[in-house]
């Protein structure tokens, strides 16, 4: 009865990546390699996972009139993702300015564009959108009014998945509609601020539980992740052993993974070990995008 799978609703940037031997500092000028650029941005990573799997996902998110959002909409539309819901203008499309050195380090400059004009009203324009999918799943790479409203919007037997990144305090009213949240650690250290002064991954989950998530899921990078809900307690998804190539982007491809099959009915628990292949063929490859698996490559794991 859903059209959808997953609605995705997020953000689309054009990742500009330039290699040098070192980052510059203030007032300085390094020479580097031919410029790359990439479509990225988590909404526009984690439609892709997800459709690259077979899900049946749709876009919810706002680039410029330019090159770098057709470039955007091109590389969404050859993975499959409808783009019905992708707004044009209003601001020149988001862009992430990242120079590597030759250690894996990098600096990165966000100019958010588009992404910060994706307004309340542009959710509630997208309403069809909301009835027609079984899973919204969003982050907070745009306004947090905006996702404010998306939880509003939600039809009432779908699902809310919020990957709470760039981290920062949530509202009641979202963290309650979470189901689940997912944090890596970074992410957990910053909802739970002072609230936890704990190493054990095992306590965020618990203390982030009883802030009002239906459930939530700790990422853990090699070391898998953990799931929490009240019905099920706490318990630790493991990883699969890979030789980690490039981590860019495992935790969009994991998300998205996860939200795709708790729409199916399958448990937190059975989609965090579906959702830690993903992850795990994720970091197998270079690039965010690039690297993420169709449904044989996560099973061929
Ligand atoms: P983020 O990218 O948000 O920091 P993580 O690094 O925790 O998120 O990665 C998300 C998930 O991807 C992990 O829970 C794990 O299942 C998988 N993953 C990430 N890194 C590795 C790795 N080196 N080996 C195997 N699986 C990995």
């Amino acid at each position: 009865m859903y059209d959808y799978d997953l609605l995705v609703v997020g953000s689309a940037n054009a990742d500009l990546v330039i290699g040098v031997e070192r980052r510059p500092g203030a007032g300085e000028t390094v020479l580097g390699t031919d410029l790359a650029v990439h479509p990225g941005g988590k909404g526009a990573n984690q439609a892709v996972a997800a459709a690259r799997l077979g899900a049946r996902t749709a876009l919810l998110a706002r680039v410029g009139d330019d090159d770098y959002g057709r470039l955007l909409l091109d590389s969404q539309q050859a993975a499959g993702v409808d783009t019905v819901g992708v707004l044009v203008g209003g601001a020149p499309t988001g862009v992430a300015l990242i120079t590597v050195d030759p250690s894996g380090d990098n600096s990165i400059v966000v100019s958010p564009g588009a992404n910060g004009r994706l307004a309340p009203g542009d959710v509630r324009a997208a309403a069809s959108l909301f009835h027609a999918s079984r899973v919204v799943s969003t982050q907070l790479e745009i306004p947090l009014e905006t996702v404010v409203e998306v939880v509003r919007s939600l039809a009432p037997d779908s699902r809310f998945v919020l990957n709470p990144s760039p981290p920062r305090p949530l509202p009641p009213e979202v963290l309650a509609a979470c189901d689940p949240l997912i944090v890596n650690e970074h992410e957990a250290k910053v909802i739970l601020g002072d609230s936890c002064v704990s190493e054990r991954p095992e306590d965020w989950a618990r203390i982030l539980l009883a802030k009002g998530p239906r459930s939530v899921v700790v990422t853990l990078g090699a070391e898998g992740a953990l799931v929490a809900s009240s019905s099920e307690g706490v318990s630790r998804v493991p990883s699969v052993k890979v030789d980690a190539v490039d981590t860019t982007g495992a935790g969009d491809a994991f998300t998205a993974a996860l939200a795709w099959r708790l729409g199916t009915g399958e448990s937190l628990t059975g989609a965090a070990a579906y959702a830690a292949r993903v992850g795990a063929a994720a970091v197998t490859k270079a690039g965010a995008q690039a690297s993420y698996p169709t449904a044989a490559q996560a099973e061929a794991l």
